[in-house]
C-alpha cells in the first residue's frame, strides 16, 4: 500500500458511522470466465465479515449483476447491504429487496432489448446474452477480440436507433444496455443516507464505477482497482492488492473503536 494510501486509511477509519462500498467483480474477485464461478479471494472475503461485525461500520457490494446473481456469488452475511443491476435493484438490512416498480413501457421496452440481443448473436459461438430485470448485457469474453469489437459496435448501433431510450454500460468484456436511469454514483448516495454515514469508502474496478468516485466528497476516500484513467483519488494494481488494503482496514478499525468504546 502507498504511504499515502495508508494514511487516507488510517484518517477515513476514524470517522463515528463508516460505509464501506465495495463493487465485486474484478475489485474482490477476479474475474473468470463463467460469471458464476466468480468468488471473492480470501483475504477479501474475511475483511468484509471482520468489518461488518464491527459496530458503526455498514458493509455493502454495489454491483453491476442482477441481485440474485450477487447472491449466488457474494456469500454475503446477512446484514450486508446489497445493490444489484448498478443500482436498480438494491436489498438493505431486512433481507427483503427493496421495492421499485416497473412501469409497463418499461417492461415492454426491456423484452424487446433482450430479443433484439439475442437475434443478433444468434450465429456467433461463444457470444450470450444476460437478461437482467432493467436491462441485459452482451458477453463476448469467449469471443475472439476483433469479432467483439465489430458485435459491440452492431449492438450499439441497433440499440441506438431500436431503443434510444437504454443506456449504454460498457465494460470488461461486456456491454450492458439499461433501461432505468440510475448508476452507482446515485445508489451510493442513497446508502450513504440510509446508514447516515460520516464517510464512504468505495472501491471499484469498472467504467460504471467512476459514478460512484465523481460523487465522494471531502472525507471520503476512492481506490480504483487495475490500470487506467480514473477519478478515485487512489489506485492499486489488483484485487489481491486491494484485499491487502481491506484487511488492514478492518484491523485499524477495529483498533479505533476498540480504543475510543468508553470515552
Ligand atoms: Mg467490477
Amino acid at each position: 500500500m502507498s504511504t499515502d494510501l495508508d494514511t487516507a486509511v488510517r484518517r477515513i477509519v476514524e470517522v463515528p458511522k463508516l460505509l464501506v462500498a465495495l463493487d465485486f467483480d474484478g475489485t474482490v474477485a477476479p474475474f473468470t470466465d463463467n460469471p458464476a464461478d466468480s468468488r471473492s479471494l480470501a483475504d477479501a472475503h474475511l475483511a468484509v465479515i471482520r468489518l461488518w461485525q464491527l459496530r458503526q461500520t455498514t458493509v455493502a457490494y454495489v454491483s453491476g449483476r442482477a441481485l440474485d446473481s450477487l447472491r449466488a456469488v457474494a456469500d454475503a452475511p446477512r446484514g450486508l447491504l446489497l445493490v444489484g443491476s448498478h443500482g436498480a435493484q438494491v436489498q438493505l438490512e431486512s433481507g427483503a429487496e427493496d421495492p421499485q416498480p416497473l412501469n409497463t413501457q418499461t417492461v415492454r421496452d426491456v423484452s424487446d432489448l433482450g430479443t433484439r440481443l439475442e437475434n443478433l448473436i444468434a450465429r456467433v459461438p461463444g457470444a450470450w446474452i444476460e437478461h437482467k430485470p432493467v436491462g441485459a448485457v452482451l458477453h463476448t469474453r469467449n469471443v475472439p477480440d476483433d469479432q467483439a469489437a465489430d458485435l459491440q459496435r452492431q449492438a450499439r448501433e441497433i440499440i441506438a436507433q431500436e431503443l434510444p431510450v437504454a443506456r449504454v454500460l460498457p465494460g470488461h468484456d461486456v456491454l450492458e444496455f439499461s433501461l432505468k436511469q440510475t448508476d452507482k454514483g446515485q445508489a451510493v448516495q442513497r446508502l450513504r443516507e440510509h446508514v447516515h454515514a460520516d464517510a464512504v469508502f468505495y472501491a471499484g474496478d469498472d467504467r460504471t464505477d467512476e459514478d460512484v468516485f465523481r460523487s465522494l466528497g471531502k472525507g471520503d476516500l476512492g481506490v480504483h482497482v487495475g490500470d487506467g484513467r480514473t477519478a478515485a483519488e487512489y489506485s492499486v494494481a489488483d484485487p489481491r492488492a486491494l484485499a491487502n488494503v481491506l484487511m488492514g482496514m478492518a484491523a485499524l478499525r477495529r483498533r479505533h473503536l476498540t480504543l475510543t468504546e468508553n470515552l
